[in-house]
């Protein structure tokens, strides 16, 4: 123990002695350092690694270590300054560099001043630089690109090589941009320059030329003066101490370290097409998260509004959805015949109460699904409450609609029961037959008001099944609907048939031709007259069809009885119809007597007094057209009740069928016949022939004989008869008159 601090006690004295001793040698070595006299030192900083600042923006580069170093062997301490002049021949006038680098030798300065320079610091390589596309020729003809910072080395460099022609640039851009244009042919630079620059991704086209590479010396210059000379002569002591060891040292510190720092067009060049790729790449990414956004949005739109028009339950039309939908398809469809159907499901909060909510939630689903199997996509089904359904269905006629209803509503009815359970369904419906003038003005609301009218009362009178809210319309809905239905196919399948009604000379006994009139022969309801489908057709468009076929099956049978030996005329009926803008009537009826081999006035063509009261132009037209052709024109039903006497000045038909029918059916007989003996006699006067129709007595045809009306058309005579009837007819008249 003792030992140790007697150790301590010799220790302790020791070290505060060494400390001291560092102490004092170290603020010698301050001392010294701030005694040292400055030098201001002008040097370009755009010239890395020569010149340049570092970082912390001082300067730097192997030049600014290299001056350093013979600074501290000749006693200098140096301060660097960034030189502001254009060109070193410009900062050698500014007064407050001492010295400036870097001199390739001794030149004037901008103002004249001559000035001395320097040893060799260190010998830098100067290399030319070119383009790509180009090649070199020799250094004493070509245009060469220098800084302008480089004038001093230009100025050494034309020594060297006076054929050369030297152009100065401010920037390295304009110089490279001068070299790519050709206007220069190469660009001279310090080599440690030109492996800084060439880092730069943009100028990767340029090319070092190794072989035209040669040495310049990097010398301090100051202006010629007394003191330029002495800090000159005493930098120079201080180059020489410098060691090749020391600037081979300092130099490949500087050209191994990676100095080049890529700016924002660096990048853009380098990495350009990958940061448009990924633009691409993010913008698609964007456009299609606001496509997928905005498709949602509109999926959750449509959601929401399926909600409004929707029943959640049944998955039918809500009210507000049913009577928009109803709306669209009325005015989709305007010429079909549709129906508004209410039903209700007799004591329904019974079976709710029996069975349970969810039971009788299943049955309205149940009903539902039976619904919309019978739905087209012109047609809609909705819930408007509770148990109550609506539905717009398309009248298809008597026996579709009982079809259907079997099919929706006997397994309704059913429901239960087919599940084990002792309970029928009471179904109680009310139909509305829609009338033209809903279709004109649509309200929905009115129509489930008729239909639910029709319901209650089927409710309240009776247990179960339908009734109509105007029945009448119905029964016109069904007949149109029947028509409409199967006649085309009545058509097809030979259910339509020509019947002929003879027509009579009174004077001279002779049969003179025939009126052909329709006939539809119904699968089950037997001969229906022409009243009961033709005004159907014409309302419906389709009655040219019809008329075609009666037209052609005539034409058919006149050939037929012209190749047996008789020639015959038959009045055909054309509708009101028939004649219009898109139907040249005249056309047609000369092709069928081409077809048929026939002569035109065989046929004569019926148009009804009305038609050319309806439209006056048209009818005259198309009958001119007829005339033209040879066809015989009756105006039909004279005397139903539009004609003005005026008319018969202005049409011109061969023929004037009378109606007596209409002539004598109202007033009294005796005006009756003095009606028709002038229009008789009037006609006559005007040089029409006349035809009376609708004769049924002897009387009627002594009276019309005795006012010189010969021919007649009636069932005095003869009834329409079928086509077979009439060609015995016509053979047995013929033999008789033999
Ligand atoms: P309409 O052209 O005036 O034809 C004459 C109608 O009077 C026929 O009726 C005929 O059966 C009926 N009739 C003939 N003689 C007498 C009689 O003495 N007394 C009475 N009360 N009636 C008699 P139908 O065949 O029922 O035809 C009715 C109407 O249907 C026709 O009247 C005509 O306008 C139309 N029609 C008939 N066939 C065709 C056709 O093929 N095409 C077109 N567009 N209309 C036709
Ligand atoms: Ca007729
Ligand atoms: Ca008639």
């Amino acid at each position: 123990m003792k030992e140790k601090r007697k150790a301590l006690w010799i220790f302790m004295p020791l070290l505060c002695i060494f400390l001291l001793f560092s102490f004092c040698f170290s603020s010698v070595k301050v001392q010294a350092n701030d005694n040292l006299e400055e030098l201001k030192v002008g040097v370009p900083i755009d010239r890395c690694p020569i010149f340049y600042l570092d970082k912390n923006k001082n300067i730097t580069g192997i030049g600014v270590d290299l001056m350093e170093e013979a600074a501290l062997n000749s006693g200098y301490k140096l301060s660097f300054i960034a030189i502001k002049e254009a060109t070193i021949k410009e900062a050698l006038d500014n007064e407050i560099y001492d010295i400036i680098l870097p001199f390739g030798s001794a030149i004037k300065s901008a103002k004249g001043k001559s000035t001395i320079v320097s040893d060799n610091l260190f010998e830098t390589p100067f290399t030319l630089v070119i383009s790509n596309n180009s090649s070199l020729l020799n250094l004493n003809e070509i245009h060469v690109g220098m800084l302008k910072s480089l004038t001093g080395a230009g100025d050494t460099v034309k020594e060297l090589y006076p054929g050369m022609n030297i152009t100065f640039y401010d920037t390295m851009d304009s110089s490279i941009k001068d070299l790519r244009n050709g206007k220069v042919d190469a660009l001279l630079h310090n080599s440690y320059v030109w492996s800084y620059v060439l880092q730069k991704p943009s100028y990767s086209d340029l090319n070092v030329q190794p072989n035209a590479m040669f040495s310049m010396d990097f010398r301090i210059g100051a202006i010629e003066s007394a003191k330029g000379s002495e800090i000159i002569e005493r930098l120079n002591e201080g180059i020489a101490k410098i060691s090749d060891t020391k600037r081979r040292a300092i130099t490949l510190d500087y050209t191994s370290r990676n100095l080049y720092q890529y700016d924002f067009s660096d990048y853009m060049y380098k990495y350009g097409m990958y940061l448009l790729l990924i633009i691409l790449l993010i913008l698609s990414i964007m456009i299609i998260f606001l496509m997928k956004n905005k498709s949602i949005r509109q999926e959750n739109e449509k959601k929401l509004k399926l909600l409004v028009n929707q029943d959640t339950l049944t998955g039918v039309l809500s009210y507000v959805g049913f009577k928009k939908r109803a709306e669209e398809i009325l005015k989709e469809y305007p010429d079909n015949s549709y129906l508004l159907i209410y039903t209700n499901i007799k004591n329904f909060k019974y079976i709710n109460e029996r069975f349970g909510k969810a039971q009788g939630d299943e049955l309205l689903c149940f009903l539902a699904e039976r619904l919309k199997e019978l739905g087209t996509e012109d047609e809609a089904i909705g819930r408007i409450n509770a148990d109550r359904f609506v539905i717009l269905y398309r009248n298809s006629g008597g026996e579709k609609m009982h079809e259907d209803y079997l099919k929706a509503f006997d397994p309704v009815k059913n429901y239960f029961i087919e599940r084990g359970k002792d309970e029928r369904v009471l179904l109680c419906y009310g139909i509305y037959v829609l009338t033209p003038t809903d279709y004109q003005q649509i309200n929905i609301d009115l129509m489930i008001d008729y239909a639910h009218l029709a319901e209650k009362n089927v409710r309240e009178r009776q247990n179960e099944g339908y009734e109509f809210y105007n029945q009448d319309q119905w029964e016109r809905g069904k007949q149109i609907a029947e028509v409409v239905n199967y006649m085309p196919l009545a058509i097809k399948n030979g259910g339509i048939h020509v019947w002929y009604q003879p027509q009579y000379n009174y004077e001279t006994k002779e049969i003179t031709g025939a009126e052909a009139l329709v006939r539809w022969k119904h699968e089950s309801k037997g001969f229906l007259p022409p009243a009961y489908f033709i005004p159907i057709l014409e309302e419906t468009g389709l009655i040219y069809d019809l008329d075609y076929f009666v037209w052609e099956r005539v034409c058919e049978d006149l050939k037929r009885w012209d190749e047996l030996g008789y020639h015959k005329y038959v009045s055909v009926n054309v509708s009101r119809c028939d004649i219009k803008d898109d139907n040249d009537i005249s056309e047609i009826f000369n092709n069928l007597i081409k077809k048929y081999n026939l002569t035109p006035d065989q046929l004569r063509i019926e148009i009804t007094e009305s038609a050319y009261v309806e439209n006056s132009k048209k009818q005259i037209e198309a009958t001119n057209k007829l005339r033209k052709l040879g066809f015989q024109v009756e105006m039909d039903d004279f005397g139903s009740g539009y004609s003005s006497l005026n008319m018969l000045k202005e049409v011109p038909v061969d023929r004037i069928k009378l109606d007596l029918n209409f002539l004598t059916s109202t007033g009294d007989l005796k005006k009756s016949r003095i009606i028709i003996s002038s229009v008789i006699k009037m006609l006559l006067s005007l040089d029409v022939k006349i035809i009376a129709e609708g004769v049924e007595t002897k009387e009627q045809a002594d009276f019309l004989l005795s006012e010189g009306c010969a021919n007649m058309q009636g069932y005095y005579f003869y009834k329409p008869m079928p086509v077979e009837d009439y060609s015995k007819l016509i053979i047995k008249n013929k033999d008789d008159k033999k």
